[in-house]
């Protein structure tokens, strides 16, 4: 385990700088991902108008097997059709959602994991809204790739700063905000007052020195427990060894990162350590029911046959895929014979 580094070394220092130039960001796409979000559920609510609308909750949903429900399926067939790349996200909304909210909706675009309790886009991380943009088909290829290009500079701070100080130099600083910068930079979101006044932060962000102030080490706290989640949903679905032995750690890394961060924040005192607890609480009851729920998660991972199929090959997946089709058939042809 590396050793911490203190709080007024540089390192730290521009591992906050690296967050905040995150956490502009990430605001100022939310108008637009929003939106977004809002046309897109639009957009599926008309090709399925034809249909009776329906809100009720149609259990276990996945890119094939039938529901039993028009309108629901009609929504399925529609968001599977668009969605750019990889699959749906189904666990992360269930039906008796999809028709009312296009956050709900947007969700599906998502990572798989990490996602479930959270009911608006105040609750998602960077990564997540790049996800959306990513995969909804309704950004630009070219924002799609810069959003994409600024994730993996999320990914390189996703961790105490003692074990990302490769990430942690001067030029990889200012690259991050660049990147960040450039995203923003984008024709698509010229004349948003949000991204204007955040393109000016970034920019200021290069020279002054970042405070970890409450706000941003609640964000901190916040997308490093998503990322938590969906790492030990990701052993989860792959080896079940390998997976009970990395979960421990994966909890204890950001058990540890929380408490550094607190101890930091109580360094400069102020009110606000209060509510950085409870954000760090909540964070850990996150990990805690995701790590609780292993079987579930395992049991519907297989049933998707994702992500271990599609590295099998794509015959194997089909196959497989075809098998669960013609499983649920019989198992509806029993019923309505009435066996
Ligand atoms: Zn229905």
């Amino acid at each position: 385990m590396a050793a911490n580094i203190a709080f007024d070394s540089s390192e730290f220092q521009k591992w906050i700088k690296q967050w905040k130039a995150v956490f502009i960001t990430r605001i100022a796409l939310l108008p637009s991902v929003t939106l977004e979000a809002k046309h897109l559920h639009k957009y599926f609510l008309q090709k399925a108008s034809n249909e009776q609308t329906c809100s009720s909750d149609h259990g276990h949903i996945s890119d094939r097997i039938p529901i039993l429900c028009r309108y629901n399926e009609k929504l399925r067939n529609e968001i599977n059709a668009i969605h750019k790349r990889k699959k749906p996200s189904w666990r992360n909304a269930s039906t008796d959602t999809w028709r009312d909210s296009p956050f709900a909706v947007a969700k599906l675009f998502m990572q798989p994991s990490g996602y479930v309790d959270t009911f608006s886009f105040d609750g998602i991380d960077f990564n997540g809204l790049r996800a959306f943009i990513y995969n909804c088909g309704r950004f630009t290829l070219i924002v799609e790739n810069l959003s994409d290009e600024a994730r993996k500079y999320v990914n390189k701070i996703r961790h105490m700063p003692a074990v990302c100080l490769s990430a942690l130099t001067d030029q990889a600083t200012v690259e991050c905000i660049d990147s960040m910068d450039a995203v923003l930079n984008d024709p698509s979101f010229d004349g948003d007052p949000e991204v204007l006044e955040a393109r000016k932060q970034l920019d200021e962000l290069k020279t002054v020195i970042a405070e970890p102030n409450a706000d941003i080490l609640k964000y901190i706290i916040e997308d490093i427990a998503i990322r938590g989640v969906q790492e030990i949903t990701e052993l989860a679905s792959a080896e079940e060894d390998e997976w009970s032995e990395n979960r421990s750690e994966i909890k204890g890394a950001i058990e540890k990162l929380g408490g550094i961060l607190m101890s930091s924040l109580e360094e400069q005192g102020g009110s606000a350590i209060y509510d950085i607890k409870a954000t760090f609480e909540n964070a850990l009851a996150q990990l805690d029911s995701s790590i609780d729920n292993p079987k579930k998660i395992i049991i519907e991972t297989t049933e998707e046959g994702i992500p271990k199929l599609t590295a099998t090959g794509q015959s194997e997946r089909l196959e497989i895929e075809e098998a669960t089709l013609r499983g649920y058939r019989e198992l509806e042809e029993t019923r309505t014979t009435g066996s």
